[in-house]
């Protein structure tokens, strides 16, 4: 046992902790508040305290936990909300008395379905049983570094604190509980990593389309304040094609929390989520833990073969948290503040995101996508979070408060955002919606290209000196930033926009521009065409629902070629 010798807000200081090493988690005080050690000067242990400090006197002991900070692994995790430690809330808002343990899992009881035999040889990975919790298959699988001969294998009905199997190994024996602990920081090993190669689908057409991310890909998605970060995050919750959502609220307003809840409570959506809440109003430590937390959660999902998607906002919270601690330890800071170590902190959360094949005979495929969104102060872009978080993701949805100021949401800047997964996830769309994705997708970013320059042109030289051509060009690219860009969050019909539907609003508008362009050559009047209110015609066509779609872009398609027949009947006869 250890005695506390120094106390400052987050970090203390013990001396004499048996066998102590850097990240075990320890008891801290008389309340015995979670803390983990962060660094070790010859008997003297530097703790950082998952819980407020408050009150604790130098003196108080300080007891190893007997291994590093750790969340509970099992079924029973799906639709709950959890603090930054991995313990359950109750209700959000609700906030676990200083030094309290709560085990998350152990009181439901599942029907569990032994896969093994006594006998059989298994080794780490491999499924042992399934339980099913809202319809979600959870594996339990031996633990990684395990192997032996089954020994003892339960089925039926099982309490998540109850034994679920024995296996020998040589001459040990090792009991494996249906509910197991892995440490956050370490990431929960795969077999071999695959290069994601397709698309994560997010239900947003500026980012199927424009931006994709592909599974096991990483976004950044920084913004300045109210520009639609937390609302484009739920929308990706309710539009992703994810199987398991991992959504981590780190140091925003409990409020967006509740929120959340409020959305998605008695939906589907809530059936395969996992919430770990870390308010502004909880402890500044634990905000550290929750980004972890988080990923270890997706991992135990990921490596039953499903598709995760891990949401973090906001990283930038969390950063804060890192250079809050690295303050109280009197570390030298960094860039604004921020401990020089931050940016390697914010690569190795990044790189829990991956494709990967589990450990296991199965051979399961599972991944992690992670989509962080940054905050940075001003919507200034240049400071060290949204900098350090951009060089190591591959997908960046840059918010613009100029667009939010237009209400135009998503705020997703289609000159400054990119992807580096486009060329991966081609084929895919390819396969399985259309070969025209690419082209589409190329000719729609270089009209809205060409509408800066033509905008450009017209401070110049004034609209006058357009040609009906360049206005046609306008007119486009108004209907692709209108019409098609545009995806309002509360629509109850286009706030999420499956594959085809989007891909086929952009055919039918460039059926229309090709149509258009061609009309101008035949000395059709751009004034004519206009009064064809396409524009219009195309934000009707994204209210009707993404099923039936196609039958529904059949109808507008065959009506555009009838306008243009009929206009050019109508100055066919003007002609004579
Ligand atoms: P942030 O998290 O970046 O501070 P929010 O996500 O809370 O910003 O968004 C601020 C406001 O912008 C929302 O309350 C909403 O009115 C509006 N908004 C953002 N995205 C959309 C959207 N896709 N559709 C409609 N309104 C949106
Ligand atoms: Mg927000």
């Amino acid at each position: 046992m250890g005695t506390l010798i120094k106390i400052t807000q987050n970090v203390v200081r013990a001396k004499g902790i048996e066998s102590a090493k850097v990240r075990d988690s320890v008891y801290v005080g008389k309340e015995m508040i979670i803390g983990e050690i962060v660094k070790i000067e010859g008997d003297e242990a530097e703790i950082q305290v998952y819980e407020s400090a408050q009150g604790m006197r130098v003196g108080e002991p300080v007891v190893s936990a007997g291994g590093p900070l750790s969340v509970e692994l099992g079924p029973g995790l799906l639709g709950g909300i959890y603090d930054g430690l991995g313990r359950p809330l109750k209700k959000l808002g609700e906030y676990i008395p200083r030094g309290v343990r709560i085990s998350a899992l152990s009181d439901k009881s599942w029907d569990v379905k032994a896969v093994v035999k006594k006998g059989e040889d298994v080794s780490g990975g491999d499924t042992l049983a399934v339980a099913k919790e809202n319809d979600i298959e959870i594996r339990l699988a031996v633990p990684y570094g395990v192997s032996g001969k089954v020994q003892e294998i339960r089925s039926g009905r099982l309490k998540g604190s109850a034994s679920l199997a024995v296996i020998s190994s040589e001459d040990k024996k090792i009991k494996v509980p249906l509910v197991t602990k892995w440490p956050v920081h370490k990431p929960i090993p795969y077999e071999v990593q695959e290069q994601p190669k397709d698309p994560m689908i997010c239900g947003q057409r500026v980012v199927d389309m424009f931006f994709p991310i592909a599974r096991g890909g990483k976004a950044t998605l920084p913004g300045g304040f109210g520009v639609g970060k937390t609302v484009l995050g739920h929308s990706l919750a309710e539009g992703s094609d994810a199987q398991i959502i991992v959504y981590v609220g780190c140091g925003e307003r409990g409020n967006e929390m509740a929120d959340l809840l409020e959305k998605f409570r008695g939906t589907p959506i809530m059936d395969k989520m996992v919430l770990i809440a870390n308010t502004s109003n909880m402890p500044v430590a634990a905000r550290e833990a929750s980004i972890y937390t988080g990923a270890t959660i997706a991992e135990f999902y990921r490596n039953m073969g499903y598709r995760v998607l891990l949401v973090a906002d906001s990283t930038s919270r969390w950063a804060e948290a890192l250079r809050e601690i690295s303050g109280s330890m009197g570390e030298m800071p960094g860039e604004k503040g921020f401990p020089s170590y931050m940016a390697s902190r914010i690569a190795r959360f990044y790189e829990r995101a991956g494709m990967v094949v589990a450990p296991g005979k199965e051979k399961r495929k599972g991944s992690v996508t992670i989509i962080g969104m940054v905050s940075p102060a001003g919507g200034d872009f240049s400071e060290p979070v949204t900098q350090a978080s951009m060089q190591y993701t591959k997908t960046l949805w840059a918010l613009d408060p100029n667009l939010a100021y237009r209400r135009h949401f998503p705020a997703i800047n289609w000159t400054t955002s990119y992807s580096k997964y486009v060329d991966a996830v081609e084929g895919w769309w390819r396969v399985n919606v259309s070969a025209d994705w690419f082209f589409l997708r190329q000719r729609a970013l270089a009209i809205l290209e060409k509408e800066e320059e033509v905008s450009r042109m017209i401070q110049i030289v004034g609209k006058g000196a357009l040609s009906d051509k360049e206005k046609l060009l306008l007119d486009i690219s108004a209907m692709l930033r209108e019409a098609y860009l545009q995806q309002n969050a509360y629509d109850e019909i286009d706030s999420v926009s499956a594959p085809k539907k989007s891909l086929l609003m952009l055919e039918l508008i460039f059926s229309f521009y090709d149509e258009a362009e061609k009309a101008l050559s035949e000395n059709i009047s751009l004034e004519r065409i206009e009064k064809l209110g396409a524009r219009s015609r195309i934000s009707q066509a994204k209210r009707n629902k993404s099923e039936g779609f196609e039958k529904q872009y059949e109808m507008l398609l065959a009506q555009v070629f009838e306008d243009f027949d009929k206009i050019r009947r109508e100055a066919g006869k003007g002609e004579q």
